[in-house]
């Protein structure tokens, strides 16, 4: 079954005319606009809600706003694209006071910095309410075309970078370093078919890939990287679970063609991981290939706290 989430911006992709100046629209990581024809300028927007995204039990200030703009930068890179501007509206919490509202801005400009993003922009609000913060940012492909999640082709090879799950546990989700270095890496490399960054959970963001793309998929239970927390969360679920439906990530999941494959794997000398981890099918559905080589349906499990639940 559909989430909520996803059937209302169905809904609402439905209800918005097809215009020319944008290329890509709703449903993707990022939109693509066209404002003249040798141009394409990309478009991410994410809001972060304190109790949702996060908690002042355990982030600080500086890491709410770091991540209201890692979460957008990530987007960017999974179009294969570089971050240029940001605009950043805040709904403060009045109680909170001026120090509050400048370490969570000091968080977020301090990341804007190290990725060369400027922050131009944005709205102040205060009320008797948590923190709210949303960003929008700016960017550009760096091939003619972004990267978008349609475009994998039977037979492409799956790749993830990093290693995946435990993100909430290890806290992870708060200081996780946006991938744009390999998605620039990645798009001047080879062609890449299609990309996302995993934010709800490896297996529902991969069949997003797989619906746009009109495809199915089988993946590799062995090869999947899991990360240490992962492997040792003592939750009564399993590392591959984690690993496979936990949201957060914030890693690059892609599709390329086999000889694609191969010359990255042979090139990569990027610090950050990249594993192949499955391959793109013509059924239309996603398979796990278990270790002894049995095969199981893989549904689209993932992150279920999220605002999504509420609707
Ligand atoms: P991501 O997890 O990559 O940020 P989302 O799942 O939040 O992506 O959004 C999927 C797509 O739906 C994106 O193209 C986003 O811009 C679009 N979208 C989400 N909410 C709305 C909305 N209320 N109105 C229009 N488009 C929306
Ligand atoms: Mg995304």
């Amino acid at each position: 079954m559909q989430r909520p989430e996803f059937e209302l911006i169905d809904w609402i992709r439905g209800q918005v005319r097809d215009r020319g100046t944008v290329s890509l629209g709703i449903g993707d990581d990022a939109a693509c606009l066209k404002p003249n024809p040798d141009r394409e300028l990309l478009v991410a927007t994410d809001m972060l809600m304190e109790g949702v995204h996060f908690e002042f039990s355990s982030a600080t200030p500086q890491q709410a706003g770091r991540k209201a703009l890692a979460v957008n930068l990530s987007d960017i890179a999974a179009m294969g694209g570089r971050a240029t501007a940001a605009f950043v509206s805040v709904a403060l919490p009045s109680d909170r006071g001026m120090q509050f509202a400048r370490d969570v801005h000091t968080g977020l400009i301090e990341l804007a910095n190290d990725h060369d993003v400027i922050l131009a922009g944005g709205d102040t609000n205060s009320w008797n309410g948590p923190l709210v913060i949303n960003v929008a940012v700016l960017g550009e492909p760096w091939m003619p075309r972004p990267v978008s999640r349609k475009g994998a082709q039977p037979g492409d090879w799956l790749f993830v970078t990093g290693a995946l799950g435990g993100s909430l546990v290890s806290g992870r989700h708060l200081n996780f370093p946006p991938r744009l270095a390999e998605a620039q890496r990645l798009v001047n490399l080879v062609e890449v078919h299609a990309m996302l960054d995993v934010s709800d959970g490896l297996a529902a963001d991969l069949h997003h890939i797989l619906k746009a793309s009109r495809v199915g998929a089988i993946l590799f239970e062995p090869d999947i990287p899991l990360t240490q927390s992962a492997k040792t969360v003592n939750d009564g679920r399993s590392p591959l679970m984690h690993g496979l439906s936990d949201g957060e990530d914030f890693e690059l999941l892609f599709a390329v063609a086999p000889e694609a494959g191969r010359q990255l794997l042979s090139s990569w000398n990027m610090v950050t991981s990249l594993t192949r981890i499955g391959e793109i099918s013509t059924e239309l559905d996603c398979r796990l290939r278990r270790a002894d080589g049995k095969m199981e349906l893989l549904p689209p499990i993932g992150w279920t706290h999220r605002l999504g639940e509420a609707l």
